[in-house]
């Protein structure tokens, strides 16, 4: 199973624009495991504010 908020995740609009690549995508969000350990996943659980350039390794991406 993805995670629930693969198709409305920020970083859906980041990789259209061609500012990340898919590789997030792949490794993360499309993963039947490894989306668990999304940091963005995490501080949406804890309701925890996380900004839309924040990426899954919780590193923030200059855009
Ligand atoms: S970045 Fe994290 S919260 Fe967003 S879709 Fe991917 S795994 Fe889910």
């Amino acid at each position: 199973m993805t995670c629930k908020w693969l198709k409305i995740c920020p970083l859906r609009r980041l990789e259209k624009q061609g500012k990340i690549t898919d590789k997030w995508r792949k490794s993360y969000c499309e993963t039947d495991e490894n989306w668990k350990n999304c940091k963005r996943y995490k501080y949406d659980e804890k309701g925890k504010y996380h900004p839309d350039n924040m990426m899954p390794d919780g590193s923030i991406k200059k855009i």
